[in-house]
């Protein structure tokens, strides 16, 4: 009989024993250093538990995208992912802190540092002592980013001077580094003639003032003025004038982490509503019991099943070097959306019990309606998802 040869499978789901033990490792320390009630104070005081990033750097979380020369485990983004995805559901906080360190921060520094850069930061970031920052929304450039004023002017021959005004720059004040977007070429208007800055929120001429929000409260956001402020060329963060075009180029490593861990998220607010319609009797019954209910926990579990499925492709395409634009778009498109969705459903199954500011699902639901603009609106994605597959 002809034997038939089996093909390369295309993607393995088992998780490995690593993986397990990390997942193990991780949802153990979130267990002892943050319980659910304590994150809904932290929201309530407008702070983050920052404390928390010495242990995520012992547990090695901070390293893992780096190749071992700095001190990294150059783990995959598969593994990346499912951390995220774990984190999501247990501390959002926690995996967002994670996300915007290495995600952003770290992959820009990985990418586009120059070598004393990459030498002297990429260890800090891997000790869990540095959180980024990124200053590039204007009051004129939100979806259009490239549309940004905010200038960086030559000073002298080897400084620069900024000079603008940035919106929304979460965690400023608390960031080591602020990614500044800057024009830096006059002539260009849009995307070329950007330049990132590495720009510490202490320089002289930074002002950083808090601005107020309905949700994320946990993660404060500041209007970062920018008068006069002086730095040198070693600020610079890859080329002059291609500042725009990293930021693109390392977006997908954040959709990743935030795809990943808003599922995770969406998966904790699903389980909140299912544990609540199980414990809840109305009419002699529990809420489960009721079929629009149970239906309706069935459409949240299938939403939140598709997202994680959506984020653990964009991971392994990342791992398997393929060219991810479009997924990244559609799976950060996924994951927010679903969030959305299963926390409107979550907050009309809780009813009463979800309104009241102490409990979890408001805090989540307010959160959520940030992230399907936040970090590039879905419509901006929905725009490249049409493109490349309109061509
Ligand atoms: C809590 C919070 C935290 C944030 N953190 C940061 C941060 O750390 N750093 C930072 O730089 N920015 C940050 N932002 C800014 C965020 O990135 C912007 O809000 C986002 O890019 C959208 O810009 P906008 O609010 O100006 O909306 P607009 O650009 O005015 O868009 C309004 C609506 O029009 C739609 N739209 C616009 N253009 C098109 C188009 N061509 N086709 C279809 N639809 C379109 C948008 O999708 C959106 O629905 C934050 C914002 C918030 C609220």
């Amino acid at each position: 009989m002809k034997k038939v040869k089996k093909n390369k499978s295309l993607m393995d789901f088992s998780i490995s024993i690593e993986q397990e033990s990390i997942i193990e490792s991780v949802n153990k320390f979130l267990s002892k250093n943050i319980t659910p009630l304590e994150q809904i104070e932290y929201d309530k005081k407008g702070t983050a538990p920052y404390h928390l990033m010495e242990g995520m750097a012992e547990l090695g979380l901070f390293g893992m995208p780096f190749p071992e020369k700095y001190g990294g485990s150059n783990v995959g983004w598969d593994t990346i992912a499912l951390i995220q995805e774990h984190m999501g559901k247990k501390a959002y906080m926690a995996a967002s802190l994670l996300n915007r360190t290495i995600g952003f921060g770290g992959m820009s520094l990985l990418k586009f540092g120059n070598t004393d850069q990459k030498s002297q930061i990429i260890p800090e970031i891997i000790k869990g002592k540095i959180l980024f920052s990124l200053a590039l929304s204007e009051t004129g450039a939100g979806s259009d980013a490239a549309a940004i004023v905010t200038q960086a002017k030559r000073a002298s021959n080897d400084t620069w001077s900024i000079k603008g005004n940035k919106i929304w720059v979460s965690d400023a004040a608390e960031s080591k580094y602020m990614v500044v977007a800057c024009r830096t070429d006059m002539k260009t208007s849009g995307a070329s003639g950007i330049t990132l800055f590495l720009v510490k929120p202490s320089t002289p001429g930074v002002i950083i003032t808090p601005m107020r929000k309905i949700g994320t409260n946990w993660m404060p956001s500041y209007d970062v003025n920018f008068d006069e402020v002086i730095v040198s060329d070693k600020n610079m963060l890859g080329d002059e004038n291609g500042g725009f075009k990293h930021l693109m180029t390392i977006l997908h490593f954040a959709r990743a982490g935030m795809a990943a861990s808003v599922s995770g998220l969406a998966q904790r607010a699903v389980d909140i509503a299912l544990n609540h319609s199980k414990e809840r009797y109305q009419f002699g019954k529990p809420l489960a019991a009721h079929q629009v209910i149970s239906h309706r926990l069935a459409d949240m579990q299938m939403r939140v099943d598709q997202s994680k499925l959506m984020a653990w492709y964009l991971a392994w395409m990342i791992k398997e070097n393929k060219d991810c634009r479009r997924y990244a778009a559609e799976a950060k498109v996924i994951a927010t959306e679903t969030l959305n969705f299963v926390t409107d459903a979550g907050m009309q199954i809780l009813a009463g019990a979800g309104y009241d500011l102490d409990t979890e699902m408001q805090r989540i639901w307010k959160d959520g309606r940030l992230y399907t603009f936040g970090e590039g609106t879905n419509e901006i994605q929905r725009n490249i998802i049409a493109k490349e597959i309109i061509g």
